[in-house]
């Protein structure tokens, strides 16, 4: 590596920082170094464990020195680049890495086998749902470690070209990813035979607006190819099609956790790394915690009400985001994962939503299912029509003109929902009813004309 600091930007990132960094998420909780968006307070989290945000307040992130010295920034890539792809695949598919879009090493495979000039790797660094900060937590407290696992996931899937996609909106992540892009280059990290190999690598930023359908992989691909963000059906394994070429898309903190299993020096007896980041929701205070993947809600909810204070009990709490499932504050054994999706319990990114005291449930779900109304991309009937006749149907019964025979109603669009729409989004856009009528059937009830 030279010597020297890297290349100066023109951007001053304290002030930059101060302007755009979110007040919110800088409670006193959550200050730590005054700047990161993550947890660095008292007490301590007794569920987190922290891979991927293990050096968030320790190392300066616009620093790579910092991040090669003490995080170990791209030793994983170097490891990478002197292994066989295969042992690779096999070393992620045992670590169990895996988004909403199915398993890493998989999607790896398929496309390192197509045969092809060129390839893509589209990283996914905005957060779609409105209310998770994971994407963000991870480019602000130590972009390279994304960026490693972005080039590292190249490098398995014989792709040159590597795209990271950020928010447009959010000048901090910007500022951070051009300024890391730029270092990398300087430290030989990109361009041509990286680190003295022959494996060359260029990465792109793309700035974007982010939304729930836009992190739906099909949608991404098309709008960074100028299309209206459409998801269409794929299998989920094969590669995507980016300028008539393969291309595969990774979420930020897929990369990151590829990028953290190669940079410690053995793999974990059991081969399994896995962490999963969620913002917890919890009236005005958001925290980003790491946990353990399968961890179980109990667990969370322990540390949530340990910084409480005197508030309202927990009433209930949604996993999984803008269309996650709602359960009452004592179920405790959901577990906080979007595989809960598989056993229907739980989907979507990872996010934490707190309820406490008299909320009503129903208004609740209209507000989401109104949300999840407007972002529907309408190009098929269960997911256009489905969220406004939920819509409509809660707004009725809120103004108590609706019947009995609505909720069955409501029960029978979630269910077609469930299984008619062709992506995510659709199938998750079902769950707030579902999973509130199933939970509290009563509070719909007490809604109804007659009653
Ligand atoms: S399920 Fe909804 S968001 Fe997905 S393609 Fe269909 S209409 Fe669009």
């Amino acid at each position: 590596m030279p010597d020297g600091r890297p290349p100066v930007f023109d951007m001053d990132y304290q002030q930059l920082h101060a302007s755009a960094m979110d007040k919110d998420i800088l409670q006193p909780d959550n200050a730590g170094s005054g700047v990161l968006p993550v947890n660095i307070g008292t007490p301590p989290w007794r569920s987190e464990k922290r891979v991927m945000l293990r050096y968030s307040g320790i190392i300066d992130p616009k620093d790579i020195d910092a991040c090669i010295a003490r995080a170990n920034a791209y030793a994983g890539l170097d490891k990478a680049l002197h292994a066989e792809a295969s042992s690779l695949i096999e070393a992620i598919t045992k670590a169990g890495i895996m988004d909403e879009a199915g398993a890493a090493g998989a999607r790896l495979r398929t496309c390192r086998e197509v045969s092809a000039d060129e390839k893509y790797v589209i990283g996914v660094a905005f957060d779609g749902d409105p209310g998770a900060l994971t994407s963000r937590a991870l480019m602000l407290s130590n972009p390279h470690i994304v960026l490693e696992g972005l080039l590292i996931n190249m490098c398995i899937a014989g792709a040159r070209h590597g795209i990271i996609c950020v928010d447009e909106t959010d000048a901090g992540v910007m500022y951070l990813t051009v300024r890391a892009l730029g270092q990398m280059s300087e430290y030989g990290l990109l361009g041509a035979n990286v680190l003295g190999t022959d494996f060359s690598a260029d990465i792109e930023i793309r700035a974007v607006k982010p939304s729930p359908v836009l992190a739906e992989e099909s949608a991404l691909v098309r709008y960074l190819q100028g299309w209206q963000a459409l998801p269409y059906l794929h299998e989920a394994a094969a590669p995507l099609i980016y300028n008539d070429a393969p291309a595969v898309v990774f979420t930020a903190e897929t990369l990151a956790e590829v990028a953290a299993l190669f940079r410690e020096d053995k793999l974990p007896a059991d081969g399994v790394t896995g962490t999963q980041i969620i913002t917890v929701h919890d009236g005005e205070k958001k925290y980003v915690v790491e946990v353990p993947r399968g961890i179980l809600s109990g667990a969370l909810l322990d540390d949530i009400e340990a910084r409480a204070g005197n508030r309202e009990t927990v009433k209930m709490y949604r996993l999984g985001g803008i269309g996650g499932g709602f359960f009452r504050g004592n179920k405790r054994d959901m577990p906080v994962d979007f595989r809960g999706t598989a056993a229907g319990t739980a989907g979507g990114p990872g996010v934490m939503m707190i309820y406490r005291g008299d909320v009503a449930v129903p208004a609740v779900v209209k507000e989401a299912m109104d949300y999840l109304r407007e972002q529907s991309c309408g190009q098929c009937v269960f997911c256009r029509e489905g969220t406004m006749q939920i819509s409509l149907i809660l707004g009725e019964m809120l103004e108590k003109k609706a019947d009995i025979e609505d909720i069955d109603l409501l029960e029978e669009i979630a269910g077609y929902m469930k299984i008619g729409c062709i992506c995510r989004y659709g199938a998750n856009a079902a769950e707030p009813v579902r999973s509130s009528l199933q939970e509290f059937r009563g509070e719909y009830e007490a809604c109804l004309k007659n009653r």
